[in-house]
């Protein structure tokens, strides 16, 4: 049997709307760009979405229209898909990568505090908060709401107010999570959404800035078509700008997926709740962090070896012997080799994220997968779990 670890849900829905933008001449900035626009502002709760090529894409338009630079810090999380650190030092800004809670994996506030106190003065005439070490300002915090959980927003909402910050959210894993009865996206200046095929409803490619500012929204409509006036008729540039458009079969397709979102979301969470059924009591599978608050929206389900990470990565090659696909997901952004030396001058030790990175594993997950496909996902390792760290132990006996 081969499970692979992700699979999209497309429906004949799908097929007859991108079909439908097909018989048309409008096939980018059109009718179904603004109408999917308009649709995913409503389910999140927004005034405004600008639809762009990726959550890279929204992710970074964020930074930008934020006017986050070269002489600014963020703080963030390493327990993260590259894309959320990326988005800052594009612009040349530094991420200050924060500690997590290991029972959430999501930014931990405390550690937030913990770092201004050590490394941080309130500068009273700017009203900005400036890291003594390096002289610049920490100007936000962009949380992400790692797997589908929605970060303490208002311990974060707290603390960006109280120094002048913004907030970025990065909801690419999280759409339709709740925090105190709210989806999240709308907690901060600006969020990102992705659509990528393994995201809970996907355009192939895509993604999606959404907030409440007007100024924000106008300029990331502006900076996803080449910097364009307000008047895109006229071949105007005034700022620099990208090319970030999502055509009008991505958003049909994205459509389509929203429509059918509660559907999606809902299988999702019957999954997860059958894996956690089949998984329980295990002692050396930790399962995904699960409480009725906040309500997550199921992304993917990462349970965690409780052992060494080299117990971690047996398993995970014994599962790909058996056709499962699988992951070590995330490592951790800081420990990626792009991150040089000199990157990690101001870094603190995260000891809890590397601890996450070294035991987490990401199990096969997608709306239609079966009640089969999980148990045999699920006996191939608690078998693998069993044997590999029968295997482990011996090979831990000191030689005599
Ligand atoms: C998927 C994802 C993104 C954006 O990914 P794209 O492939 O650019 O659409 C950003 N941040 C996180 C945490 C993600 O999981």
């Amino acid at each position: 049997m081969n499970v692979p670890l992700s699979c999209p849900d497309i429906s004949q829905r799908e097929i007859d709307y991108v079909n439908r933008v097909l018989t048309t001449n409008v096939l980018s900035i059109g009718p179904v760009q603004r109408e999917f626009e308009e649709k995913f502002a409503a389910y999140v709760g927004t005034r405004y979405a600008v639809a762009v090529s990726s959550g890279t894409a929204a992710l970074h338009l964020c930074v930008r229209a934020l006017g986050i630079g070269s002489q600014d810090e963020v703080l963030t999380t390493s327990f993260s898909f590259v894309a959320s650190a990326n988005c800052l030092r594009y612009e040349g800004a530094l991420p200050l990568f924060v500690d997590i809670d290991s029972e959430t994996l999501n930014i931990d506030p405390e550690v937030i505090r913990e770092f201004i106190r050590r490394h941080c003065e309130f500068d009273r005439n700017s009203a900005s908060l400036i890291d003594k070490r390096t002289g610049r300002r920490v100007k936000a915090i962009l949380p992400v709401h790692v797997f589908g959980l929605p970060c303490d927003m208002n311990a974060i909402l707290e603390i960006a107010h109280e120094y002048g910050m913004y907030i970025i959210e990065d909801a690419c894993e999280a759409i339709g999570a709740e925090y105190r009865g709210l989806r999240v996206g709308g907690f901060g200046e600006a969020a990102a959404f992705a659509f990528y095929p393994n995201k809970q409803m996907t355009t192939a490619e895509g993604g999606m800035v959404v907030t409440n500012d007007e100024k924000v929204a106008r300029l990331c409509r502006s900076m996803r078509n080449q910097g364009r006036g307000d008047d895109p008729s006229w071949l105007e540039h005034v700022r620099l700008g990208y090319n970030y458009r999502l055509s009008e079969l991505h958003c049909a397709l994205g459509l389509a997926q929203l429509e059918r979102i509660e559907e999606l979301l809902t299988a999702r969470e019957k999954a997860a709740a059958a894996y956690t059924r089949a998984l329980s009591g295990h002692p050396l599978i930790v399962q995904p962090h699960a409480a009725a608050e906040p309500k997550r929206s199921w992304f993917v389900y990462v349970a965690q070896v409780n052992g060494p990470s080299l117990l971690r990565d047996r398993i995970l090659i014994r599962l790909r012997e058996h056709g499962i696909g699988c992951q070590a997901y995330f490592p951790a952004v800081h420990r990626q080799p792009y991150f040089g030396e000199s990157d990690l001058k101001y870094q603190q030790p995260l000891p809890r994220t590397e601890r996450a990175a070294g035991r987490c594993l990401a199990l096969p997950f997608f709306s239609r997968i079966t009640k089969e496909q999980i148990d045999f996902v699920c006996n191939t390792l608690l078998e693998a779990v069993e044997e590999e760290s029968a295997t482990q132990l011996l090979e831990s006996v000191p030689f005599r």
